[in-house]
Order: structure tokens, then sequence, then C-alpha cells
């Protein structure tokens, strides 16, 4: 049974993509927690981050890098701006969707310790 994400990937649901390159997608966060609220999605459906492999090493590596590309096209690399990269592993650490993704946000200050 294919994820939502992998659903999206296949262009079966429709998503406002921002990037897309051979090993990930980036989409539009469909319920925005911040005015940039980016989705970075790897291709292959790794089910979440605690439960990746050593040979998804250059994946995992590919999503921080897709990450801070993401942040300079968008504006918000520089220090005076800036972004926070998430990733949410089971119910307390708030995930909702089983196919690991990195939430990039951004556009507002971002209060610390989260939520
Ligand atoms: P998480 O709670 O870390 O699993 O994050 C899942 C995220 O997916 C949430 O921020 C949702 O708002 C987002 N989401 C769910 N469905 C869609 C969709 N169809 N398109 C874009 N984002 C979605």
């Amino acid at each position: 049974m294919p994820t939502l994400f992998e659903k999206i990937i296949a262009r079966d649901i429709p998503a406002d993509i921002v990037h897309e390159d051979e090993l990930c997608i980036a989409i539009k966060d469909i319920n925005p927690q911040a005015p940039i609220h980016i989705l970075i999605i790897p291709k292959k459906p790794i089910t979440r981050v605690g439960e990746a492999e050593k040979a998804d090493r250059e994946v995992l590596g590919h999503l921080l890098l897709a990450g801070g590309k993401i942040a300079a096209d968008l504006g918000v690399l520089s220090t005076e701006k800036g972004f926070r990269l998430v990733i949410n592993h089971g119910k307390d650490g708030g995930e909702a969707v089983p196919h690991l993704h990195v939430h990039l946000l951004a556009g507002r200050g971002l209060t610390w310790p989260p939520g």
C-alpha cells in the first residue's frame, strides 16, 4: 500500500512542489505552521528516521543538504533570517505520516523549546 507521499511523488495526489531531484521531492505543507512550511521527502519510502539503515546515509544527508538549498531559494538562508529543520518520529514526536520527511519551517521567529 503506497504511502500518501508516494502517491504525491507518483502525481496520483496533487501537491505544490517546490523542489525535485533524483532522491527527494519538496512540497508545501497543506497545514502550514509558519509562513514557510515545506516537507522534504525522500523518494525511497523510509518509514521513519529511527528505522533508517546505514545504506540510507546518502539519502539522509541529501535531505539536509536539500533543506539548505531550499532555504536559500526561499531567501531565508542568512543568519539574520534563518529556518528550522524538524523530523518527527513516533507518537510523542508528533509523527502523522509514516514516510520519512523533514519539515522546513521559516518566515517567523520560532520559539524554543517546541511545544
Ligand atoms: P508529521 O506530523 O511529521 O508526520 O507531518 C506530516 C505533515 O504532512 C503535516 O504537517 C501535514 O500537514 C502534512 N500533510 C498531510 N497531508 C498532506 C498533503 N496532502 N499535502 C501536503 N502536506 C500534507
